[in-house]
């Protein structure tokens, strides 16, 4: 039997431990006392024109066509009306060849380090970031490499500069960023291609820069989203339709190869391999066919920007001390005491469910998701005041 899998088995992750915490506690005392900020399942419905859509399709499609499989890598007239929509999007040059249809961004993630990694080779990003980065890549008998950021968790490019050796193969980073929600502005991915073109030249091999973004469309201040393409000749994307327009269920998103990139066709082939042997044989196709339909749409993201302006300003009012979140839907939260895990039990008590940060690859600080109801967000104010109180005295 495979060990390192049972054992991941036993434990699963934070997040999901404390998810199914929440779902228990909920049970027993009831939905609306418990405030379960633990998992990013996104609380905006589905754009209506999913929906809509998707009645439209099973009226008029060939049932045949609709639920049977379509190429591996995903149909073909959907991956060109992905190019069409990323290229009058973000100006970019991309072609429906190199976009590969995959069940979220997760399946991206584990396609994509398959294709390009060996054992031993590394693969560097920036934390806090997703725990799952590491068990796909650790998977492989690669390595994950830690950088790390400033005070406002934004990259710290002269300690990258020093992680990148002769086995890095992958530089990845995710903004808006899980679990901070900070965003890095195009100033930034420039100044990470500059470093990388260099270090690349200086080892004699490509150094790929991944860009995993199921949060892209979730920014809330009107920034511009810097594509990475555009920047970066060996680069590659992840996407998901998971958070932006609510399928988190559906597992549908796909990988971008920048046709720049060295040997791209190689690469693209290398992904379809790993698919393949990962026993990723074509995305949902009934989810595959919709895409065209809701390419532009999102669900309300207004909703979650409100939520996040009103905890946010609950929370500094408090006391808390809260790094500002451009995006995504999730607040990173200084802990009380120096151990997060403690700090989480401790914020259990008073029916608020957290995540510590340790399984982001930081200590010290927690993760709120508030991609919950409104009345959550609300409701949840007393609370916080006392698990701050708790800490810090007064009324
Ligand atoms: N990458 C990041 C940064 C995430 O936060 C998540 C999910 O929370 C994923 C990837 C996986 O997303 P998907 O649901 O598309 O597999």
């Amino acid at each position: 039997m495979n060990e390192r899998n049972v054992k991941l088995g036993f434990a699963p992750s934070r997040i999901r431990e404390l998810f199914e915490y929440g779902k228990k506690r909920k049970q027993e005392i009831g939905e609306e006392i418990v405030f379960d900020f633990s998992i990013g399942n996104p609380n905006a419905p589905a754009p209506e024109v999913v929906k809509t859509s998707l009645i439209d399709l099973l009226n008029n499609t060939d049932p045949r066509k609709l639920h049977g499989y379509t190429s591996n890598n995903g149909d073909k007239s959907v991956r060109e009306e992905i190019a069409k929509y990323l290229n009058k999007t973000y100006g970019t040059s991309l072609t429906g060849d190199y976009i590969f249809l995959c069940c979220g961004a997760a399946a991206g993630l584990a396609i994509t380090f398959n294709a390009l990694l060996l054992k031993d080779d590394e693969v560097i990003t920036f934390a806090p970031h997703f725990p799952d980065y590491r068990v796909s890549i650790e998977n492989i008998g690669a390595k994950l490499i830690a950088c790390n950021t400033d005070k406002n968790f934004q990259p710290d490019l002269s300690d990258l500069e020093r992680k990148i050796n002769n086995k890095t193969i992958i530089v990845l980073y995710n903004s808006p960023n899980n679990p901070t929600g900070v965003f890095y502005n195009e100033e930034t991915i420039k100044n990470i291609a500059s470093l990388l073109e260099i270090k690349q030249k200086e080892y004699g091999h490509p150094i790929y820069l991944m860009s995993d973004e199921p949060y892209r469309e979730l920014l809330f201040d009107n920034q511009k989203y810097p594509f990475v393409t555009n920047y970066y000749k060996n680069s590659i994307v992840t996407y998901s339709f998971s958070k932006s327009s609510s399928l988190a269920g559906e597992r549908i998103g796909y990988i971008v190869i920048n046709p720049t990139c060295e040997e791209a066709f190689k690469i693209y082939k290398g992904i379809c391999g790993a698919a393949w042997s990962l026993g990723y044989i074509a995305a949902p196709s009934m989810f595959q066919f919709l895409i065209p339909y809701m390419l532009g749409h999102t669900s309300d993201l207004n909703f979650y920007k409100e939520n996040r302006n009103i905890l946010y300003k609950t929370l500094t009012d408090i006391g808390f001390e809260v790094t500002y979140p451009d995006g995504a839907f999730y607040m990173f939260v200084k802990a009380l005491e120096e151990d997060a895990s403690k700090f989480a039990d401790t914020a259990k008590e008073y029916e608020l469910i957290l995540v510590p940060s340790d399984s982001f690859g930081v200590c010290g600080y927690v993760r709120i998701a508030y991609c919950v109801s409104r009345e959550t967000i609300i409701n949840s104010k007393e609370a916080f005041m006392k698990l701050y109180q708790r800490y810090k005295g007064g009324k």
